[in-house]
C-alpha cells in the first residue's frame, strides 16, 4: 500500500494553501457552527462565494453539472487543508447533504435544475429532518404535504436546524403519503424558507450557537422542486448521507494537537517544559493515535469510493470511531492542560487563551455535538446490522 501523493496532487495541496494564505487572516480559527456573530457569517458567505468562483465547491461533479469533474482524491486533499485552517466555508447542507442525494439518486433534469446553483453557492441550505418526536428514529416523522395541483402544502414542526435563521432554502423530508408503511411515503423538497408560514424558535446548543425550531404552517413548495423520486426518500437518506463529498474532521484535531503540542513545548509546570513529562506525551501520542486511525479509516473511505466499492461496514466503523473520538479527545486535552483547561476565554490563566475558537473549554463542549447526523449508539446498530449481518 502507497499512500505517497503525485507530484501533481501535492502542486493541488499547496494551490489550497496559497489561496488559504490569500484569502484568510493570518491565524484564522473560528468555527462556523458555533459562530453567530453577523460580521462572521458575512465573512463566510463571501469567502465560500470566492471557493465556489473557483469551481471548488463541485470539484468532483460531473462538468454538466457546474463541477469540474476532479478525482475524489483532490476532493480528501482539499478538505484536509481546509479543515486544517477552519475556513469558513458555509453551505454544508447544499453542497454536502443535498449535492451528494443530487448526484446519487436525482434525476437528470433534477441534477440540471439545482447543482450548478448550489455550486455558485446562490442559496445557503438547513437540513430539515429531524422532529420534536423524531430523531434516531427518523421514520416515525411527521411533517406532512399533501398535493394541492402543481403544489404541495406543508404543515409540521423540525427541530435542530443549524444554520436555519441563515439559511433560504431547506433540504426537507416530508411525508407526501400516509397510507403506506411508514418507511415508505416520505419524500424530499427544496423548500423556501423565506415565505410566509415559516418561522424559527431559537434553540441554544450547549457547545456554542444556535440550533433551531422551525415551524411549517400551510407553506407551499412547488412539484418541480422534488428531489429524488416521490416516496421514496427512505433510500436516499440511508444511501447517500453526506455523500457528494469527503470530508477530513481528523484535521480538525490535527490542528488543535499541533497547538497543544506547541503550548507544551513552551509551558513549564513544576519547573520543567510540560513536554518533557512522560504522562503529557503519552496522552498526546493517545491523541495521535485517534487522528491517526481516523485518517486511515478515511483513507479505506476513499479507495473503496474510487473503486465504486460500497463502504465497508455500510461507513459505521468511521462513524463510530469519529463520533467516540471526539469527546475522548477532549478529555485527553483536558488531562494535559490540568484543571486550569475549564476556564473560558478572557482569564490571564486560561491555557492557549489567544485560541480564537474558545480554547479547551470550548473545545471541550463543542465534543458533543457529536449527535449531528445520527448518535454513535445508531451507528453502532447500523455496524451490527448492515455491516455485520446481525439480526435486528
Ligand atoms: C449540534 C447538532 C446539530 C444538528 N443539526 C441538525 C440539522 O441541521 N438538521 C436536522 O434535521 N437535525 C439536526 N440535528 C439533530 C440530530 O440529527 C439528532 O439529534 C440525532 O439524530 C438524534 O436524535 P435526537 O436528538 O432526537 O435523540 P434521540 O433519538 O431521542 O436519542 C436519545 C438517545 O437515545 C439513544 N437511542 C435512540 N434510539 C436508540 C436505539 N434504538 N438504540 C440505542 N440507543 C438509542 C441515542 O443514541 C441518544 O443517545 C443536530 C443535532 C445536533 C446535536
Amino acid at each position: 500500500m502507497d499512500l505517497s501523493l503525485t507530484p501533481e496532487q501535492n502542486a493541488w495541496r499547496e494551490e489550497v494553501r496559497d489561496f488559504l494564505d490569500q484569502e484568510l487572516p493570518t491565524e484564522w480559527q473560528k468555527s462556523t457552527e458555533f459562530c453567530e456573530d453577523e460580521d462572521f457569517w458575512e465573512f463566510a458567505i463571501a469567502f465560500t462565494r470566492k471557493v465556489s468562483a473557483k469551481g471548488w465547491i463541485g470539484l468532483t461533479w460531473p462538468k454538466e453539472y457546474g463541477g469540474l469533474g476532479r478525482p475524489t482524491i483532490d476532493q480528501l486533499i482539499y478538505s484536509e487543508e481546509m479543515t486544517y485552517r477552519d475556513a469558513p466555508i458555509v453551505n454544508t447542507i447544499g453542497w454536502g447533504l443535498a449535492a451528494g442525494a443530487l448526484l446519487s439518486s436525482g434525476s437528470h433534469e433534477q441534477k440540471l435544475k439545482h447543482l450548478p446553483g448550489i455550486a455558485a453557492t446562490d442559496q445557503l441550505w438547513a437540513e430539515g429532518y429531524t422532529e420534536p418526536g423524531a430523531g434516531s428514529d427518523l421514520a416515525s416523522l411527521t411533517t406532512s404535504a399533501s398535493r394541492d395541483g402543481d403544489e404541495w402544502v406543508v404543515n409540521g414542526q423540525k427541530t435542530f436546524t443549524t444554520w436555519g435563521s441563515h439559511a433560504d432554502v431547506m433540504y426537507l423530508a416530508a411525508r407526501t403519503d400516509p397510507d403506506v408503511p411508514r418507511h415508505r411515503g416520505i419524500s424530499i423538497f427544496k423548500f423556501d424558507l423565506k415565505q410566509p408560514g415559516v418561522s424559527f424558535g431559537p434553540l441554544f446548543n450547549l457547545g456554542g450557537g444556535r440550533q433551531n425550531h422551525t415551524y411549517i404552517d400551510n407553506a407551499r413548495v412547488p412539484h418541480d422542486n422534488m428531489i429524488g423520486t416521490e416516496g421514496r426518500a427512505w433510500d436516499m437518506i440511508m444511501g447517500s448521507f453526506y455523500g457528494g463529498n469527503i470530508g477530513a474532521a481528523y484535521m480538525d484535531m490535527q490542528s488543535r494537537l499541533d497547538r497543544l503540542v506547541a503550548y507544551c513545548k513552551t509551558t513549564k509546570r513544576g519547573g520543567r517544559l510540560m513536554i518533557d513529562d512522560a504522562v503529557v506525551r503519552d496522552r498526546l501520542a493517545e491523541m495521535e493515535i485517534i487522528i491517526q486511525s481516523q485518517r486511515m479509516l478515511t483513507y479505506e473511505s476513499l479507495s473503496n469510493m474510487q473503486a465504486k466499492r460500497p463502504p465497508v461496514y455500510a461507513g459505521a466503523i468511521s462513524a463510530v470511531v469519529q463520533k467516540e473520538a471526539m469527546p475522548r479527545f477532549a478529555e485527553l486535552t483536558n488531562l494535559v492542560v490540568g484543571p486550569l483547561g475549564q476556564l473560558a476565554l478572557g482569564s490571564q490563566w486560561t491555557p492557549m487563551g489567544d485560541d480564537a475558537n474558545g480554547g479547551p473549554e470550548a473545545w471541550f463542549r463543542h465534543s458533543f455535538r457529536n449527535h449531528a447526523g445520527g448518535t454513535s449508539q445508531v451507528k453502532r446498530m447500523v455496524l451490527a446490522t448492515r455491516g455485520l449481518g446481525l439480526p435486528r
